[in-house]
């Protein structure tokens, strides 16, 4: 969840107050990074994955399943055991959103021998057992991305009810503020996007239509003080709170570059890959007890973090803020940040002009300094008393603010000055996957994307508006499947990347080429087909020939690749559909979109078996007998 202050935080009339010293120490703080590590050559290919974990009861008594309300004590337990007696401890772990969420990252970031992707599943089979070692008979952890009852009476043990009420932190319906993290920050930030909305979040999800769903689909709220009937559109289930966002579950990965030149590179071909990796790990089709028409948390994230006002919504003619603003701070890039990207930044793009003229002024290039510009044109959603005025020299935390509370798909990380680390990009977009096998699959398939992405000098780019397009395709129901995206055709003949930044800047062309990109099916970018596209899979192959692997780690990296090759083709089920089947095939299902607690638990109950090893799903995750599993 990144910067995780500890304070006495302010509440938004204050915080409101001090967001233009926020952005203008912030700015400050980022050009005295920029200086003193714009230079910075030759670091090492470093990497590492995030995995978010819910804590799960399974009742077998009740048939029930909760989620557990106990994260920071889970949390509190694995770090005394762990990193606060071990510098060299093999898990780290840290708060999520909600209080029934942990997340887990390996101890160090991985380097660049390719015989460490042999280790990724491994540490993640380490933190699943860590954690699991620490709970309660009943209870599990597990790697779902968003839990179908969410938000449904009794979801969480212990039970709360939800307190719509004038003190309340989210005054939801239907997702108690008891199910938020304990830790400020979350709180702050929940009760700010209230307060600076002027309003409830609104989710609205499509209901997937069965046989005997009613039609139109409208439910009535009976604690509604209104805005519920107001907002909730008919044919949708219906959300209030940033907990049925901010509360599911993902898999990141964070990536080092050599210098600021090939971040910005990876960045930008990475932001092409968003919506196809999305779709490819698509695992979240229930919402509210119901089953949506969509199989990615995307635009609900998007939704439960809105924190725009009316006027800046484009409902309302602006008065009191400065910017009509098109997107959620938790949203698509709006550009990208590369020379090579220049040509196909076709999104309009909202930034603060004077915080833009000033990085000009200060020797940024303006595509960095519109990209800080644009973030910048939010208000700090958390901040805290004891941190208001720090020493712009060596402290970051302003930067930080905004940076961390603008949740894209792709984010660009500055080095921390002082630190060993380098310039890194974060991927944000995938879902988690049930297994470890199945995350170290996705992650190390992002990870060699990376180094054929660098060593072949290869080219994704497309307009942006095009990329915005797909990952609106990628969150439908069967996307991977049933829908096309748009796609670059001749990934060979771009640009030649050069990360000498004036090389690059004079390298590039700006003619319109219409034929550049075309609709493609996953299948056929993961896939490949002849004469129309090479194909992911089949140039990884290719990349993997030509370096020395030991036979260990290629058969590793086979079984990851086959994964990814065969839910692309539909062999393989995503978590989606499979989940979608497994309700659809439940004798208590009656067709009419509604999971009950029996089929949440039963459902849960059996990811549970699948994610620890005793039972095989090969419909989801293919041939037992070729996974790397024990
Ligand atoms: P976030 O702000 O997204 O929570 P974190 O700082 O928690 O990011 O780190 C995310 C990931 O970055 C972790 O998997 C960690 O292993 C990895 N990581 C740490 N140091 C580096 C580095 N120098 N280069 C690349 N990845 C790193
Ligand atoms: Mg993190
Ligand atoms: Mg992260």
């Amino acid at each position: 969840m990144g910067l995780l202050s500890q304070g006495s935080p302010l509440n938004w009339t204050e915080t409101r107050k001090y967001a233009d010293h926020v952005r203008k120490h912030g700015i400050l703080q980022f050009l005295n990074i920029y200086n003193k590590v714009k230079d910075r050559q030759k670091d090492v290919l470093k990497w590492g994955d995030e995995v978010e974990y819910m804590l799960v009861q399974l009742d077998k008594k009740n048939e029930k399943a909760c989620l557990v309300l106990n994260g920071n004590k889970l949390l509190e337990t694995l770090q005394e055991k762990g990193e606060n007696v071990n510098p060299n401890h093999p898990t780290l772990w840290r708060p999520e959103y909600g209080s029934y969420m942990i997340e887990g990252t390996p101890g160090q970031p991985y380097g660049e021998t390719l015989s460490e992707f042999n280790t990724v599943e491994d540490n993640m089979g380490k933190r699943r057992k860590e954690a699991s070692s620490v709970l309660n008979k009943d209870e599990t952890l597990c790697t779902i991305t968003s839990f179908p009852r969410l938000g449904c009476p009794g979801f969480t043990k212990p039970e709360y009810r939800p307190a719509p009420v004038e003190k309340g932190v989210s005054r939801s319906l239907f997702f108690p503020d008891q199910a938020i993290n304990k830790h400020p920050r979350f709180s702050t930030i929940t009760r700010n996007v209230f307060h600076r909305r002027g309003e409830r979040v609104v989710i609205n999800v499509p209901i997937f239509k069965d046989k005997n769903t009613p039609t139109p689909f409208v439910e009535t709220f009976p604690e509604d003080d209104g805005g519920a009937v107001r907002a909730a559109l008919p044919d949708h289930i219906y959300m209030d709170a940033s907990g049925f966002g901010m509360g599911n579950c993902c898999l990141q990965v964070t990536f080092q570059a050599c210098n600021i030149g090939e971040a910005r590179y990876l960045y930008d071909q990475l932001a092409t890959f968003c919506p196809i990796m999305m779709a490819l790990s698509a695992a979240s089709p229930f919402y509210r007890g119901y089953v949506s028409d969509i199989d990615c948390r995307w635009g609900v994230n998007s939704a439960s973090a809105d924190d725009r006002t009316r006027e800046e919504r484009g409902l309302e003619p602006l008065k009191n803020n400065k910017f009509r603003i098109h997107k959620s701070r938790f949203d698509s890039i709006d550009s990208y940040l590369s020379f090579f990207g220049d040509k196909y930044n076709d999104i309009e793009l909202t930034k603060d002009d004077d915080i833009y003229s000033q990085l000009l002024d200060a020797g940024i290039d303006r595509l960095l300094a519109q990209h800080i510009a644009h973030l910048f044109i939010r208000d700090p959603l958390s901040l805290f008393e004891e941190t208001l005025h720090l020493d712009d020299e060596d402290e970051t935390e302003h930067f930080e603010n905004l940076q961390s509370t603008n949740w894209q798909t792709m984010r660009f990380k500055p080095p921390h000055p002082n630190t060993d680390m380098g310039w890194r990009v974060e991927f944000r977009p995938m879902e988690v996957q049930l297994t470890d096998f199945e995350n170290a699959a996705y992650v190390v398939f992002v990870v060699l994307l990376t180094r054929v992405i660098l060593s072949y000098k290869l080219d994704f780019l497309i307009p942006l508006s095009k990329v915005d397009e797909n990952i609106k395709v990628a969150q439908k129901r069967n996307a991977v499947q049933e829908d096309l995206f748009y796609f670059r055709r001749d990934i060979f003949k771009g640009c030649t990347p050069s990360f000498d930044s004036t090389a690059a800047q004079n390298g590039v062309g700006t003619n319109e080429d219409h034929e550049e990109y075309t609709l493609m099916s996953i299948d056929t970018i993961i896939n490949g087909k002849e004469g129309v596209f090479p194909g992911i899979v089949p140039i990884l192959n290719c990349y993997l020939e030509n370096m020395e692997v030991d036979v260990k780690t290629r058969c590793t990296i086979l079984n990851y690749l086959k994964l990814i090759k065969k839910r692309a083709s539909g062999e393989l089920m995503t978590m989606a559909r499979w989940m979608r089947e497994f309700v659809a095939k439940h004798p208590e299902y009656k067709k009419d979109s509604v999971i009950t607690d029996k089929i949440n638990y039963d459902l849960l109950s059996k990811c549970d078996r699948i994610a620890k090893g005793e039972e095989q799903c090969p419909e989801l995750i293919g041939d037992p007998a070729s996974t790397t599993r024990p």
